[in-house]
Order: structure tokens, then C-alpha cells, then sequence
């Protein structure tokens, strides 16, 4: 069945094309912008491969097509005036032809966890004394472990006590250390969000 009824699409507003923004649809991130046609649209739904109508080239541009860099369609929805769509992909490698995630920059990250992410894989393998992180992973495993077991009980000790201001803090050190854990292991917040994203699926069925 089609994710989305293409008769009602307002396609004259906009002389036959309209905006399509498009969402990794793991991490909410916002990767580009680009203009779909009736024909754009219907090849996307056929092929499965994001498809857009090409101002400059003035022709059907399916994302990738020379980059490899494709976009898998996972979902497509219009707004609430049928004259723009999201589209939900997981991209293959990065959107933008500047060789970035994303045609913008970071701002547009879903929460701050990727970029908090990203600074502690940088920090593993630096010398103990250049920073906390970095000290975390040269005690290693069962030190972390640790940390998260008294973070966790420091922050449900804080809801316990009805005190919002520790919460938050208490919940911020759970966080860090709970990445700094599956870091340590190979593993990331990427792996959780996509496993509560299966969950989810399964549990609508
Ligand atoms: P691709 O579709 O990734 O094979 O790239 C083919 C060409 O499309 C590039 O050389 C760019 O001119 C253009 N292009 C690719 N990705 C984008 C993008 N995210 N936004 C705008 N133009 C793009
Ligand atoms: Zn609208
Ligand atoms: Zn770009
Ligand atoms: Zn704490």
C-alpha cells in the first residue's frame, strides 16, 4: 500500500513542484531540501530511493545516482495544507555533495546526546590526566559500570526526595556515564535509539 495519497497533493500552488524535506529517521536529523513533481514522488514510492525533480539539471534527479549516496525511504508524510512533504530516509553515507551529513551544520542535531557523543569517542586513548573521559576509559569497564550503578541510584534517590534540581543533575551524570559504558563496550546511543525505535514498531502491529 502507498504511505501517502498523492491525488490530494496540491501540486498547482507551486507550479508542479513542492518542497520536500528530508529527516534521518533514526536521529531526526534534517539533511536536505529538495523539490518533488507527480512523477518525482511516484518514482520515490516505486523504487523506494528518494527521487526529486532537479531545478538546475531540469529533470528527475534520484539522490545518489552518481555519489552512491542514496536515500532509502523509510516514510513520507504531507503538512497540513497538502503543499510540502517530509520524507524519512536512512541515508546511504552523507547527503550533502559537500561530503557532510547534512546540507546544514550541526544546529540542527536532535538533542545535544550525538554531540556529547562524539566528544567522548574523542577523548578515548588520550592520556588519563587530559581529561575525566579520558581517565574513565583507562580504568575501564568495571570502574564505568560502576559509576553508572551510583548515578542511578543517586538520581532515583533524587526523585524519591522530590528534589528536581538533583534529578536533572543526577540524570545528566546517569547519561554521560551510561555513554561512556557502551562506548567502552563498542557499542552506542545509536545502537538504544534504534532498538527502543524496533520496540516501538512491533509493539503498533
Ligand atoms: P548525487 O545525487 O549525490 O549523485 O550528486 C549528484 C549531483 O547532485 C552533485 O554533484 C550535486 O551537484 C548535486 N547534489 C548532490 N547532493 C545534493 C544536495 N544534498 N543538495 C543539493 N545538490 C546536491
Ligand atoms: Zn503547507
Ligand atoms: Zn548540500
Ligand atoms: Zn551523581
Amino acid at each position: 500500500q502507498n504511505m501517502i495519497d498523492t491525488a490530494s497533493i496540491d501540486w498547482q500552488k507551486q507550479d508542479g513542484l513542492i518542497p520536500a524535506v528530508v529527516q534521518n529517521h533514526l536521529t531526526g536529523k534534517v539533511l536536505m531540501l529538495g523539490y518533488m513533481n507527480q512523477a518525482a514522488l511516484d518514482k520515490t514510492l516505486a523504487t523506494k530511493m528518494v527521487t526529486f525533480y532537479s531545478r538546475s539539471k531540469q529533470r528527475l534527479w534520484t539522490k545518489g545516482e552518481s555519489s552512491g549516496n542514496t536515500l532509502e525511504l523509510i516514510a513520507i508524510d504531507k503538512d497540513c495544507d497538502n503543499d510540502s512533504l517530509l520524507v524519512q530516509v536512512i541515508p546511504n553515507g552523507p547527503t550533502c555533495h559537500t561530503g557532510t551529513e547534512s546540507c546544514w551544520p550541526d544546529g540542527n542535531a536532535h538533542s545535544f546526546i550525538d554531540n556529547l557523543t562524539n566528544v567522548i569517542i574523542s577523548r578515548k586513548g588520550q592520556s588519563a590526566d587530559s581529561s575525566y573521559t579520558a581517565s574513565l576509559f583507562e580504568r575501564g569497564t568495571k570502574r564505568i559500570a560502576q559509576k553508572v550503578g551510583e548515578e542511578g541510584l543517586e538520581t532515583a534517590l533524587a526523585a524519591a526526595t522530590n528534589d528536581k534540581e538533583e534529578l536533572i543533575n543526577e540524570a545528566s551524570d546517569l547519561m554521560y556515564h551510561l555513554i561512556v559504558l557502551l562506548e567502552d563496550q563498542g557499542l552506542s546511543m545509536a545502537e538504544v535509539n534504534k532498538n527502543l525505535l524496533d520496540r516501538h514498531s512491533k509493539a503498533k502491529k
